[in-house]
Protein backbone atom coordinates (compact mmCIF):
# COMPACT_ATOMS: atom_id res chain seq x y z
CA UNK A 1 0.00 0.00 0.00
CA UNK A 2 1.16 3.45 -1.10
CA UNK A 3 2.57 5.40 2.30
CA UNK A 4 1.80 9.14 1.09
CA UNK A 5 -0.52 10.08 -1.36
CA UNK A 6 -0.54 13.97 -3.05
CA UNK A 7 -4.01 14.78 -3.53
CA UNK A 8 -3.95 17.22 -7.52
CA UNK A 9 -7.48 18.81 -5.70
CA UNK A 10 -8.84 21.35 -3.43
CA UNK A 11 -12.45 21.77 -2.37
CA UNK A 12 -15.12 18.89 -1.23
CA UNK A 13 -13.12 16.43 -3.67
CA UNK A 14 -9.36 16.69 -1.65
CA UNK A 15 -11.01 16.35 2.03
CA UNK A 16 -13.27 12.95 0.34
CA UNK A 17 -9.93 12.04 -0.84
CA UNK A 18 -7.40 13.07 2.49
CA UNK A 19 -10.25 11.22 4.65
CA UNK A 20 -10.59 7.72 2.95
CA UNK A 21 -6.15 8.61 3.27
CA UNK A 22 -6.38 9.08 7.21
CA UNK A 23 -8.80 5.95 7.86
CA UNK A 24 -6.30 4.03 5.54
CA UNK A 25 -3.08 4.87 7.54
CA UNK A 26 -1.48 6.92 4.23
CA UNK A 27 -0.17 10.45 4.58
CA UNK A 28 -1.42 12.92 2.87
CA UNK A 29 0.44 16.03 1.06
CA UNK A 30 -2.09 18.87 0.15
CA UNK A 31 -1.60 21.33 -2.74
CA UNK A 32 -2.87 24.62 -3.00
CA UNK A 33 -2.96 27.98 -4.98
CA UNK A 34 -2.08 31.12 -3.34
CA UNK A 35 -5.84 32.26 -2.78
CA UNK A 36 -6.68 28.73 -1.21
CA UNK A 37 -3.77 28.44 1.48
CA UNK A 38 -6.71 28.57 4.06
CA UNK A 39 -9.02 25.72 2.60
CA UNK A 40 -9.43 23.34 5.22
CA UNK A 41 -7.71 20.17 3.05
CA UNK A 42 -5.01 22.07 3.17
CA UNK A 43 -4.59 22.42 7.12
CA UNK A 44 -5.72 19.11 7.26
CA UNK A 45 -2.72 17.36 5.48
CA UNK A 46 0.04 15.90 7.01
CA UNK A 47 2.09 18.73 4.53
CA UNK A 48 0.80 21.35 2.05
CA UNK A 49 2.85 22.67 -0.66
CA UNK A 50 1.67 26.06 -2.43
CA UNK A 51 2.16 25.45 -6.03
CA UNK A 52 1.56 28.31 -7.73
CA UNK A 53 -0.77 31.18 -8.62
CA UNK A 54 -4.81 31.20 -8.21
CA UNK A 55 -5.55 30.80 -12.15
CA UNK A 56 -6.44 26.86 -12.23
CA UNK A 57 -3.53 27.18 -15.46
CA UNK A 58 -1.00 28.22 -12.43
CA UNK A 59 -2.42 25.76 -9.68
CA UNK A 60 -4.19 23.01 -9.81
CA UNK A 61 -3.64 22.65 -13.80
CA UNK A 62 0.05 23.07 -13.51
CA UNK A 63 1.80 19.54 -13.86
CA UNK A 64 5.78 20.63 -12.68
CA UNK A 65 4.85 22.14 -9.96
CA UNK A 66 2.39 19.36 -8.93
CA UNK A 67 4.87 16.90 -10.22
CA UNK A 68 7.77 18.64 -8.15
CA UNK A 69 5.75 19.11 -4.93
CA UNK A 70 5.41 15.21 -5.34
CA UNK A 71 9.13 14.91 -5.60
CA UNK A 72 10.00 17.36 -2.65
CA UNK A 73 7.38 15.74 0.06
CA UNK A 74 8.35 12.16 -1.52
CA UNK A 75 4.70 11.08 -2.02
CA UNK A 76 4.69 7.31 -3.83
CA UNK A 77 1.13 8.53 -5.66
CA UNK A 78 -1.17 11.04 -7.05
CA UNK A 79 -4.59 11.01 -6.74
CA UNK A 80 -6.00 13.59 -9.27
CA UNK A 81 -9.78 13.84 -7.85
CA UNK A 82 -12.57 15.19 -10.05
CA UNK A 83 -11.98 17.96 -12.82
CA UNK A 84 -9.02 19.47 -13.20
CA UNK A 85 -6.03 16.52 -14.27
CA UNK A 86 -8.05 13.82 -13.42
CA UNK A 87 -8.27 12.72 -17.22
CA UNK A 88 -5.36 14.18 -18.85
CA UNK A 89 -3.77 11.02 -20.40
CA UNK A 90 -0.21 13.50 -20.37
CA UNK A 91 0.01 13.97 -16.60
CA UNK A 92 -0.97 9.95 -15.74
CA UNK A 93 1.91 9.36 -18.40
CA UNK A 94 4.06 11.80 -16.01
CA UNK A 95 3.54 10.25 -13.18
CA UNK A 96 4.14 6.87 -13.89
CA UNK A 97 7.48 8.50 -15.39
CA UNK A 98 8.75 10.06 -11.84
CA UNK A 99 8.03 6.35 -10.04
CA UNK A 100 4.72 7.16 -9.10
CA UNK A 101 1.70 5.65 -9.00
CA UNK A 102 -1.53 7.69 -10.73
CA UNK A 103 -4.49 7.03 -9.23
CA UNK A 104 -6.88 6.15 -12.12
CA UNK A 105 -6.82 3.96 -15.23
CA UNK A 106 -3.36 3.60 -17.80
CA UNK A 107 -2.99 6.82 -20.35
CA UNK A 108 -4.29 4.29 -22.85
CA UNK A 109 -7.70 3.90 -21.48
CA UNK A 110 -7.62 8.10 -20.46
CA UNK A 111 -6.95 8.36 -23.77
CA UNK A 112 -9.58 5.47 -25.58
CA UNK A 113 -12.30 7.61 -23.61
CA UNK A 114 -11.21 11.04 -23.76
CA UNK A 115 -12.22 11.21 -27.45
CA UNK A 116 -15.75 10.49 -27.47
CA UNK A 117 -15.72 9.33 -31.03
CA UNK A 118 -13.64 6.34 -30.03
CA UNK A 119 -15.08 5.74 -27.11
CA UNK A 120 -18.49 5.40 -28.79
CA UNK A 121 -16.87 3.05 -31.08
CA UNK A 122 -14.92 0.81 -28.67
CA UNK A 123 -18.11 0.77 -26.52
CA UNK A 124 -20.56 -0.17 -29.15
CA UNK A 125 -17.76 -3.27 -30.56
CA UNK A 126 -18.16 -4.00 -26.78
CA UNK A 127 -21.56 -4.77 -27.12
CA UNK A 128 -22.67 -1.46 -25.36
CA UNK A 129 -25.59 0.52 -27.11
CA UNK A 130 -24.99 3.52 -28.32
CA UNK A 131 -27.41 6.68 -29.02
CA UNK A 132 -27.04 6.28 -33.64
CA UNK A 133 -25.49 9.32 -35.33
CA UNK A 134 -22.41 10.36 -37.51
CA UNK A 135 -19.62 7.43 -37.93
CA UNK A 136 -17.18 9.37 -36.60
CA UNK A 137 -16.33 13.37 -37.27
CA UNK A 138 -18.36 15.65 -39.23
CA UNK A 139 -16.29 17.13 -41.88
CA UNK A 140 -18.78 19.67 -43.60
CA UNK A 141 -21.96 21.34 -43.24
CA UNK A 142 -23.35 19.02 -45.98
CA UNK A 143 -22.02 16.10 -44.53
CA UNK A 144 -24.29 17.35 -41.42
CA UNK A 145 -26.65 17.79 -43.75
CA UNK A 146 -27.12 14.17 -45.76
CA UNK A 147 -26.35 12.41 -42.18
CA UNK A 148 -29.55 14.24 -40.64
CA UNK A 149 -31.75 13.98 -43.66
CA UNK A 150 -31.41 10.17 -43.01
CA UNK A 151 -31.82 10.28 -39.10
CA UNK A 152 -34.23 13.20 -39.12
CA UNK A 153 -34.44 15.82 -36.93
CA UNK A 154 -33.83 17.11 -34.54
CA UNK A 155 -30.09 16.55 -34.10
CA UNK A 156 -27.36 17.72 -31.76
CA UNK A 157 -23.49 18.53 -32.65
CA UNK A 158 -20.95 17.67 -29.84
CA UNK A 159 -17.23 17.95 -29.28
CA UNK A 160 -15.08 15.08 -29.26
CA UNK A 161 -13.07 16.21 -26.86
CA UNK A 162 -16.15 17.53 -24.38
CA UNK A 163 -17.56 18.30 -21.33
CA UNK A 164 -19.27 19.94 -18.80
CA UNK A 165 -22.08 20.30 -21.41
CA UNK A 166 -19.84 22.91 -23.23
CA UNK A 167 -19.79 22.08 -27.59
CA UNK A 168 -22.96 20.85 -27.87
CA UNK A 169 -25.58 22.42 -30.20
CA UNK A 170 -29.11 21.38 -31.58
CA UNK A 171 -30.26 21.79 -35.13
CA UNK A 172 -34.21 21.11 -35.01
CA UNK A 173 -34.00 22.01 -39.07
CA UNK A 174 -31.86 21.91 -42.07
CA UNK A 175 -32.20 25.59 -42.27
CA UNK A 176 -30.68 25.38 -38.88
CA UNK A 177 -27.30 23.02 -39.59
CA UNK A 178 -25.09 25.68 -40.60
CA UNK A 179 -25.37 27.96 -38.22
CA UNK A 180 -25.32 24.96 -35.15
CA UNK A 181 -22.19 22.93 -36.92
CA UNK A 182 -20.22 26.27 -36.77
CA UNK A 183 -21.28 27.06 -33.48
CA UNK A 184 -20.59 23.68 -31.98
CA UNK A 185 -16.85 23.89 -33.53
CA UNK A 186 -15.91 27.36 -32.31
CA UNK A 187 -17.08 26.55 -29.27
CA UNK A 188 -15.20 23.12 -28.90
CA UNK A 189 -12.14 24.92 -30.30
CA UNK A 190 -12.30 27.63 -27.45
CA UNK A 191 -12.75 25.48 -25.15
CA UNK A 192 -11.00 22.34 -25.79
CA UNK A 193 -8.56 24.07 -28.41
CA UNK A 194 -9.86 20.78 -30.77
CA UNK A 195 -12.55 21.57 -33.07
CA UNK A 196 -13.53 18.05 -34.29
CA UNK A 197 -17.12 17.34 -33.79
CA UNK A 198 -19.52 14.96 -34.13
CA UNK A 199 -22.99 14.11 -34.80
CA UNK A 200 -25.98 12.67 -32.38
CA UNK A 201 -29.70 11.64 -32.67
CA UNK A 202 -30.87 14.63 -29.86
CA UNK A 203 -33.91 12.70 -27.76
CA UNK A 204 -35.96 14.38 -26.95
CA UNK A 205 -37.41 13.22 -23.65
CA UNK A 206 -34.33 10.90 -21.98
CA UNK A 207 -33.20 10.40 -18.77
CA UNK A 208 -29.46 10.69 -17.79
CA UNK A 209 -28.79 7.31 -16.33
CA UNK A 210 -25.90 6.14 -15.41
CA UNK A 211 -23.99 2.92 -14.43
CA UNK A 212 -21.08 3.32 -11.42
CA UNK A 213 -18.22 0.36 -11.95
CA UNK A 214 -14.58 -0.60 -10.24
CA UNK A 215 -12.11 -2.60 -11.36
CA UNK A 216 -8.93 -4.31 -10.37
CA UNK A 217 -6.09 -5.22 -12.77
CA UNK A 218 -7.19 -9.10 -12.03
CA UNK A 219 -10.55 -8.65 -14.39
CA UNK A 220 -12.75 -8.38 -11.82
CA UNK A 221 -14.82 -5.94 -12.38
CA UNK A 222 -18.32 -5.11 -10.33
CA UNK A 223 -21.02 -2.52 -10.51
CA UNK A 224 -22.40 -0.29 -7.92
CA UNK A 225 -25.80 0.26 -9.90
CA UNK A 226 -27.28 3.18 -11.42
CA UNK A 227 -27.45 6.93 -10.29
CA UNK A 228 -30.38 8.94 -12.37
CA UNK A 229 -29.34 12.33 -12.85
CA UNK A 230 -31.46 14.16 -15.15
CA UNK A 231 -32.13 17.10 -13.19
CA UNK A 232 -30.03 19.72 -15.03
CA UNK A 233 -29.10 22.69 -16.13
CA UNK A 234 -26.96 23.72 -18.96
CA UNK A 235 -26.52 20.13 -19.99
CA UNK A 236 -24.81 20.06 -16.12
CA UNK A 237 -26.43 17.87 -13.50
CA UNK A 238 -27.81 19.40 -10.10
CA UNK A 239 -29.27 16.44 -8.24
CA UNK A 240 -28.57 13.09 -8.63
CA UNK A 241 -30.52 9.57 -7.07
CA UNK A 242 -30.46 6.36 -7.11
CA UNK A 243 -31.81 4.02 -7.66
CA UNK A 244 -33.78 5.58 -10.35
CA UNK A 245 -37.18 5.98 -10.39
CA UNK A 246 -37.66 4.89 -14.12
CA UNK A 247 -35.73 1.53 -13.82
CA UNK A 248 -36.70 -2.13 -12.46
CA UNK A 249 -34.48 -4.32 -10.70
CA UNK A 250 -34.41 -6.41 -13.94
CA UNK A 251 -33.32 -3.81 -15.89
CA UNK A 252 -30.78 -2.82 -13.44
CA UNK A 253 -29.34 -6.35 -13.13
CA UNK A 254 -29.36 -6.40 -17.31
CA UNK A 255 -27.51 -3.04 -18.01
CA UNK A 256 -25.35 -3.76 -14.99
CA UNK A 257 -24.20 -7.07 -16.41
CA UNK A 258 -23.37 -5.54 -20.06
CA UNK A 259 -21.21 -2.94 -18.86
CA UNK A 260 -19.27 -5.14 -16.10
CA UNK A 261 -18.62 -7.72 -19.43
CA UNK A 262 -17.68 -4.67 -21.52
CA UNK A 263 -15.25 -3.10 -18.90
CA UNK A 264 -13.49 -6.46 -18.38
CA UNK A 265 -13.21 -6.53 -21.83
CA UNK A 266 -11.55 -3.32 -22.13
CA UNK A 267 -9.23 -4.25 -19.59
CA UNK A 268 -10.37 -1.28 -17.54
CA UNK A 269 -8.71 -0.89 -13.82
CA UNK A 270 -10.51 1.90 -11.70
CA UNK A 271 -13.37 3.52 -10.53
CA UNK A 272 -15.29 4.61 -13.75
CA UNK A 273 -18.70 5.62 -14.54
CA UNK A 274 -20.83 4.75 -18.05
CA UNK A 275 -23.17 7.48 -19.18
CA UNK A 276 -26.49 6.62 -20.77
CA UNK A 277 -29.36 8.05 -22.06
CA UNK A 278 -32.47 6.17 -21.70
CA UNK A 279 -35.40 6.72 -23.56
CA UNK A 280 -38.67 4.04 -24.12
CA UNK A 281 -36.98 1.57 -22.19
CA UNK A 282 -34.12 1.76 -24.22
CA UNK A 283 -30.36 2.72 -23.35
CA UNK A 284 -27.77 4.89 -25.15
CA UNK A 285 -24.28 5.13 -24.46
CA UNK A 286 -22.82 8.94 -24.42
CA UNK A 287 -19.52 8.35 -23.01
CA UNK A 288 -17.18 6.91 -19.79
CA UNK A 289 -15.76 8.69 -16.99
CA UNK A 290 -12.77 7.46 -16.35
CA UNK A 291 -12.23 9.05 -12.71
CA UNK A 292 -14.16 9.76 -9.33
CA UNK A 293 -17.35 11.68 -10.07
CA UNK A 294 -19.03 14.63 -8.19
CA UNK A 295 -22.45 11.92 -7.72
CA UNK A 296 -20.16 9.25 -6.26
CA UNK A 297 -21.41 9.66 -3.18
CA UNK A 298 -25.05 8.16 -3.63
CA UNK A 299 -23.81 5.08 -4.65
CA UNK A 300 -21.36 5.19 -1.52
CA UNK A 301 -24.60 5.52 0.67
CA UNK A 302 -26.59 2.96 -1.11
CA UNK A 303 -24.26 0.33 -1.10
CA UNK A 304 -21.95 0.94 2.14
CA UNK A 305 -18.75 0.47 -0.25
CA UNK A 306 -16.23 3.16 0.28
CA UNK A 307 -15.10 3.95 -3.54
CA UNK A 308 -12.09 6.30 -2.68
CA UNK A 309 -10.39 3.49 -0.80
CA UNK A 310 -11.82 0.90 -3.22
CA UNK A 311 -10.28 3.04 -5.55
CA UNK A 312 -6.91 3.69 -4.12
CA UNK A 313 -6.83 -0.19 -3.26
CA UNK A 314 -6.86 -0.98 -6.95
CA UNK A 315 -4.70 1.75 -8.22
CA UNK A 316 -2.17 0.12 -5.29
CA UNK A 317 -2.38 -3.51 -6.79
CA UNK A 318 -4.67 -4.99 -4.78
CA UNK A 319 -7.36 -7.29 -5.65
CA UNK A 320 -11.17 -6.36 -5.25
CA UNK A 321 -12.16 -8.57 -2.78
CA UNK A 322 -16.30 -7.64 -3.48
CA UNK A 323 -18.08 -9.92 -5.99
CA UNK A 324 -21.54 -8.95 -7.75
CA UNK A 325 -23.25 -10.70 -5.66
CA UNK A 326 -22.11 -9.04 -2.37
CA UNK A 327 -23.16 -5.58 -3.67
CA UNK A 328 -26.23 -5.31 -1.87
CA UNK A 329 -28.83 -2.08 -2.39
CA UNK A 330 -29.67 -0.43 0.74
CA UNK A 331 -32.84 2.15 0.49
CA UNK A 332 -32.71 5.60 -1.60
CA UNK A 333 -30.17 8.20 -1.82
CA UNK A 334 -30.09 12.10 -3.34
CA UNK A 335 -27.64 14.44 -3.55
CA UNK A 336 -27.86 18.03 -3.73
CA UNK A 337 -25.53 20.61 -5.42
CA UNK A 338 -25.15 23.30 -3.39
CA UNK A 339 -23.42 26.36 -5.49
CA UNK A 340 -22.18 29.26 -4.98
CA UNK A 341 -24.81 30.49 -8.02
CA UNK A 342 -28.32 32.59 -8.50
CA UNK A 343 -30.61 30.13 -8.20
CA UNK A 344 -32.27 31.67 -12.31
CA UNK A 345 -29.68 32.10 -14.05
CA UNK A 346 -26.76 30.34 -12.85
CA UNK A 347 -24.18 33.05 -12.72
CA UNK A 348 -21.51 32.41 -10.02
CA UNK A 349 -21.82 34.11 -7.51
CA UNK A 350 -18.51 34.00 -5.02
CA UNK A 351 -18.21 36.15 -1.94
CA UNK A 352 -18.13 35.80 1.92
CA UNK A 353 -20.04 33.20 3.80
CA UNK A 354 -21.54 35.50 6.46
CA UNK A 355 -23.32 32.81 8.08
CA UNK A 356 -23.41 28.72 7.69
CA UNK A 357 -25.30 25.92 9.15
CA UNK A 358 -25.13 22.69 8.05
CA UNK A 359 -27.89 20.23 8.83
CA UNK A 360 -27.03 16.98 10.19
CA UNK A 361 -29.17 13.94 11.97
CA UNK A 362 -29.35 10.44 10.97
CA UNK A 363 -29.00 9.24 6.55
CA UNK A 364 -27.31 13.14 6.39
CA UNK A 365 -24.09 13.27 4.74
CA UNK A 366 -22.39 17.12 4.11
CA UNK A 367 -19.29 16.46 1.84
CA UNK A 368 -18.10 20.08 1.94
CA UNK A 369 -14.96 22.69 2.41
CA UNK A 370 -16.67 25.96 3.45
CA UNK A 371 -16.63 27.27 7.02
CA UNK A 372 -17.64 30.99 8.68
CA UNK A 373 -16.05 33.98 6.73
CA UNK A 374 -14.83 31.69 4.04
CA UNK A 375 -14.42 33.64 0.88
CA UNK A 376 -15.45 31.83 -2.13
CA UNK A 377 -12.72 32.35 -4.57
CA UNK A 378 -13.93 33.46 -8.43
CA UNK A 379 -12.09 31.54 -9.95
CA UNK A 380 -13.12 27.54 -9.85
CA UNK A 381 -15.97 25.11 -9.30
CA UNK A 382 -18.71 27.11 -7.96
CA UNK A 383 -19.58 23.55 -5.99
CA UNK A 384 -19.45 24.89 -2.07
CA UNK A 385 -21.31 21.58 -0.37
CA UNK A 386 -23.18 18.41 -1.55
CA UNK A 387 -25.80 17.36 1.06
CA UNK A 388 -26.62 13.53 0.31
CA UNK A 389 -29.56 12.02 2.49
CA UNK A 390 -30.41 8.45 3.09
CA UNK A 391 -33.48 6.83 3.69
CA UNK A 392 -35.73 3.53 3.18
CA UNK A 393 -37.36 5.04 0.52
CA UNK A 394 -37.53 7.64 -2.04
CA UNK A 395 -40.66 8.98 -0.05
CA UNK A 396 -38.62 8.74 3.36
CA UNK A 397 -35.29 10.07 1.59
CA UNK A 398 -37.46 13.56 -0.12
CA UNK A 399 -38.99 13.94 3.44
CA UNK A 400 -35.60 14.03 5.32
CA UNK A 401 -34.16 16.21 2.56
CA UNK A 402 -37.07 18.83 3.16
CA UNK A 403 -35.86 18.83 6.68
CA UNK A 404 -32.29 18.96 5.92
CA UNK A 405 -32.98 22.18 2.96
CA UNK A 406 -34.46 24.19 5.61
CA UNK A 407 -32.26 23.50 8.13
CA UNK A 408 -29.45 24.57 6.05
CA UNK A 409 -28.61 28.01 6.84
CA UNK A 410 -25.78 30.27 3.69
CA UNK A 411 -25.71 33.50 3.80
CA UNK A 412 -23.65 36.07 2.30
CA UNK A 413 -23.69 34.28 -1.32
CA UNK A 414 -26.38 33.57 -3.62
CA UNK A 415 -26.67 29.13 -3.71
CA UNK A 416 -29.08 26.28 -5.65
CA UNK A 417 -30.41 25.28 -1.88
CA UNK A 418 -33.77 27.57 -2.69
CA UNK A 419 -34.21 25.73 -5.71
CA UNK A 420 -33.74 22.68 -4.65
CA UNK A 421 -36.45 23.75 -1.81
CA UNK A 422 -38.82 24.35 -4.70
CA UNK A 423 -37.77 20.97 -6.65
CA UNK A 424 -38.70 19.24 -3.42
CA UNK A 425 -42.46 20.29 -3.03
CA UNK A 426 -43.23 19.93 -7.14
CA UNK A 427 -45.17 17.25 -8.32
CA UNK A 428 -43.23 16.16 -10.84
CA UNK A 429 -40.51 15.23 -8.66
CA UNK A 430 -42.29 13.40 -6.01
CA UNK A 431 -43.56 11.50 -8.57
CA UNK A 432 -40.24 10.55 -10.02
CA UNK A 433 -41.68 11.65 -13.45
CA UNK A 434 -38.75 14.29 -15.08
CA UNK A 435 -36.04 13.54 -18.10
CA UNK A 436 -33.43 15.99 -18.75
CA UNK A 437 -35.56 18.56 -20.21
CA UNK A 438 -37.23 19.07 -17.10
CA UNK A 439 -35.82 21.98 -15.03
CA UNK A 440 -35.35 24.04 -17.89
CA UNK A 441 -38.54 23.60 -19.32
CA UNK A 442 -39.77 24.20 -15.87
CA UNK A 443 -37.65 26.71 -14.15
CA UNK A 444 -39.75 29.62 -14.82
CA UNK A 445 -42.90 28.24 -13.25
CA UNK A 446 -40.87 26.98 -10.47
CA UNK A 447 -39.37 29.79 -9.31
CA UNK A 448 -41.96 32.72 -10.20
CA UNK A 449 -39.63 35.23 -10.21
CA UNK A 450 -39.19 34.22 -6.39
CA UNK A 451 -35.73 34.02 -6.77
CA UNK A 452 -33.21 36.13 -7.69
P1 LIG B 1 -20.36 16.39 -21.32
O1 LIG B 1 -19.18 15.49 -21.24
O2 LIG B 1 -20.08 17.71 -21.93
O3 LIG B 1 -21.08 16.50 -19.99
P2 LIG B 1 -22.29 14.43 -22.33
O4 LIG B 1 -22.10 13.65 -23.57
O5 LIG B 1 -22.10 13.72 -21.01
O6 LIG B 1 -21.34 15.72 -22.37
O7 LIG B 1 -23.72 15.09 -22.31
C1 LIG B 1 -24.13 15.95 -21.29
C2 LIG B 1 -25.63 16.09 -21.28
O8 LIG B 1 -26.11 16.58 -22.56
C3 LIG B 1 -26.38 14.79 -21.08
O9 LIG B 1 -26.51 14.45 -19.71
C4 LIG B 1 -27.72 15.13 -21.71
O10 LIG B 1 -28.47 15.94 -20.83
C5 LIG B 1 -27.35 15.98 -22.90
N1 LIG B 1 -27.19 15.16 -24.13
C6 LIG B 1 -26.06 14.59 -24.60
N2 LIG B 1 -26.28 13.88 -25.72
C7 LIG B 1 -27.60 14.01 -26.00
C8 LIG B 1 -28.48 13.51 -27.05
N3 LIG B 1 -28.02 12.74 -28.05
N4 LIG B 1 -29.80 13.84 -26.99
C9 LIG B 1 -30.28 14.63 -25.97
N5 LIG B 1 -29.51 15.13 -24.99
C10 LIG B 1 -28.20 14.83 -24.99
Amino acid sequence: MFKKILIANRGDVAIRVLRACREMGIKTVAVHSVVDSSLMHVKFADESVCIGGNRSAESYLNISAILSAAEITGADAIHPGVGFLSENEKFATMVAGHNMTFIGPSPEHLRMMGDKIVAKKTMSELGIPVVTGSDGEVKSVEEAKSIAAQSGYPVLFKAASGGGGKGMKVANSQDEIENAYKMAKAEAKANFGDDCVYMERYLSHPRHIEIQILADAYGNVVHLGERDCSIQRNHQKLLEESPSAALSKTQREQIGEIVTNAVKKLGYVGVGTLEFLYEDGKFFFMEMNTRLQVEHSVSEEITGIDLVKEQIRVAAGEKLNIKQEDVNFFGHAIEFRINAEDSLTFMPSPGRIEELYFPGGNGVRIDSHIYRDYVIPPYYDSLIAKIIVHASTRDECLAKARGALDELVIEGVSTTAELHKKLLCNKDIIAGDFDIHWLENNLQTLTKGEIS
